[in-house]
Formats: C-alpha cells, structure tokens, sequence
C-alpha cells in the first residue's frame, strides 16, 4: 500500500499511482480527503486509506469517492459511527509513537470499533516510530510496538472478532524488520529509492536507488568584476573576477533558500558549482567561474548526477537541517513532472 501523500513525495501522486497501478498495485495510502479524491480521479479504484483527520464536514466525500477513513482514536470512531451511514475504516492503534490511534492498552474499546454500528472495519494498523533509526535501543522499541501490535490482534481474535487486513511496516520497518509481518505495508521513502537520512548501517547497505532528479535551465550569464555584489541584500560578494550564471528554479519550487551563499550546489556540464548569494524565489544565482563554458538554456542539476557527480536529497537535507523527506515533498507545484 504505496504511501504517495504529499503529492506522492513531491514525486507527483498522478504520476506515480499511475506507474504503480500499472505494475499491479492497487490500494494506496494517503494523509487526506483531497489528496485521496486527485487519485480516485487518476482512476485508481482499490483501497484509498487516508491516514490523517478527516473533518465532518469532508466526511461526504468519503461516501462520494469511496475512501477508507482511519480510525484516529475512540471519540473519532463514535463520532464517525452516529453520523449514521456505513463509512469504510481501519483502525489506527497507538503503539507508542502516541499521535494517533487508539491506545493499545484499551482493548476493550477497540472490540467496541468493530461492533460500531456503522463502521465497516477492513483494516488495523499501527505505525512504527523508530524503525528508521538504527540504534540497539531503536531496534528495541520497535520490536516492542511489534509485539504490543500483534497482541491487540491476538487479544481480538480470542474474542471472535474476524480479523481485517493488518499491517504495520512502513519504510524503516521493511528495511530493517521486516519479519513483524502484516497483510499490506505502507511504503513511503523507500518506493522513492531514499531513507529519511542517509544511513551508516544496513540502511546504507541497502542499495536503494533514488528515482527523481530535479533539474533547471541557465537562464542568463553574466561577468562581475572583482569587488562588484550580486542578488538580494548584495549577499554575493566577488572577491576575484566572477562568472555567474542565474538559473531557473528558487526557493518557489521547494530549493531550500538555507542553501544560500555556497551551502548548496549545483551541477553544470559534470562541474559542482556553488550556490551564489541568496536564492531567489524564481531565481538562483550560481558561481560558475572555471566551470567552462554556460550558455542560456543549458541544464542544470539540483538532485542528481551529471558526468560524474551526484547531489542528492540527503545532501540537501543535510546543508538546510531537514530530512531527505521534507526536501522532497516540499519541491513545488509549478515544477514540470516526467516519468522516464
Ligand atoms: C507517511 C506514513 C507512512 C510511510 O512512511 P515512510 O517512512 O515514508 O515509509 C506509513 N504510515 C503512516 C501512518 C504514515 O503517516
């Protein structure tokens, strides 16, 4: 059950439940309504869960467009229930991440969900908090959320309760503990060829590939004199003769503007070259002195390879403080999105 919310990572969730479906996937997860109704217009038709909060007044559109709400905790559920017509969910369980889900420990009021008069039960999940981080101690409370999992499932069954799809791992979890099993899992950074952070154990050794490249055009280039300043604020200082190019992409498509003054980089003809003062919201300058020839129009490599470089999100999300999830699922609407 691909997780393709946030405009699928940034990836473009039309794009990539279309290249899923495809392939033979069906069901995905998503955080809400409308999120889910872009894919049910994307003529996806299996199961759309929708993992966040889903206000009353949306709870139509969930009859509308067939989606499958989760349960965020009793009140929701009993809320959801005297609304009084048959909605489809799965159960959230709180097994110690503590943001949503009912709590593990009541499972006499999780049996009462699934006798909710208007609650058709066809999932239970809980989500994993940890299970990215590879630490004894991480490993540890996974393991635990796991267990205490399974034992809300167990507990269930021996009260006669038919057991919908169950499932826990998202993309640490598969990783790294894949055996606490479950009917689906929900994959979110790990379809997209990343981690949340770059790893140093078996993440690291785990040779994923990231799919997605982001790319912008030189739109001018110019000469500065030694001691002549550039961009907003005159951040940019050219302490010798200086070549500047200025590109087409800013902080306006998701480039973090924390990037500014040489954090960041870009790749041009296979040469790194440094971000030059403030990145714009349309614009941003790059120093491409010594870098040969740059001419209008030629390509530029935010994330990516270009001859023998690479930049990649995690390198993003380390110079601006962030993780490579957040570089990602911030890259903006306006950009052009190509399968290739
Ligand atoms: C976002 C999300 C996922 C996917 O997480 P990844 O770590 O990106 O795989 C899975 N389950 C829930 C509940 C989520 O919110």
């Amino acid at each position: 059950m691909p997780a393709v919310k946030a405009d699928a990572y940034g990836h473009g969730a039309a794009l990539v439940a279309e290249e899923l479906n495809a392939m033979g996937i069906g069901d995905f997860c998503v955080a809400t309504v409308r999120e889910g109704v872009e894919l049910r217009r994307g003529g996806i038709r299996g199961t759309i869960l929708i993992l966040g909060y889903t206000h009353p007044s949306q709870w139509g559109e969930l009859l509308q467009w067939d989606l499958t709400q989760t349960v965020l905790d009793y009140d929701y559920a009993q809320s959801l229930s005297a609304w009084g017509r048959p909605v489809r969910v799965h159960i959230g369980i709180d097994t110690g991440m503590h943001r949503l889900g009912e709590r593990c420990e009541n499972l006499g009021r999780i049996l009462k969900l699934f006798q909710a008069p208007n609650l058709i039960v066809e999932g239970i999940f809980t989500h994993l908090c940890v299970s990215d981080e590879e630490t004894r101690e991480a490993a540890l409370y996974t393991k635990a959320q796991g267990k205490a999992f399974w034992d809300v499932v167990e507990g269930l069954k021996g009260k006669g309760v038919p057991i919908p799809h169950a499932h826990i791992l998202n993309s640490g979890g598969l990783m790294l503990t894949p055996e606490l099993g479950g009917d689906y899992a929900r994959i979110g950074i790990a379809l997209y060829g990343l981690s949340s952070a770059r790893g140093n154990g078996r993440l690291a050794e785990m040779e994923l590939r990231p799919v997605l490249s982001l790319k912008a055009r030189v739109a001018s280039v110019r000469r500065l004199q030694q001691g002549e300043r550039a961009g907003y604020g005159l951040a940019f200082s050219a302490t010798r003769e200086t070549t500047l190019a200025a590109l087409s992409i800013g902080y306006g498509d998701g480039l973090p503007r924390s990037l500014s003054q040489g954090v960041g980089h870009a790749l041009i003809h296979g040469r790194k070259v440094p971000i030059a003062g403030r990145v714009c919201m349309d614009q941003t300058l790059v120093d491409v002195t010594g870098a040969g020839r740059v001419r209008p129009g030629d390509e530029a490599v935010l994330i990516g390879r270009s001859g023998g470089e690479e930049i990649t999100a995690y390198d993003l999300a380390e110079e601006s403080g962030t993780i490579s999830n957040e570089i990602l699922c911030r890259l903006g609407a306006r950009l052009e999105r190509t399968a290739i």
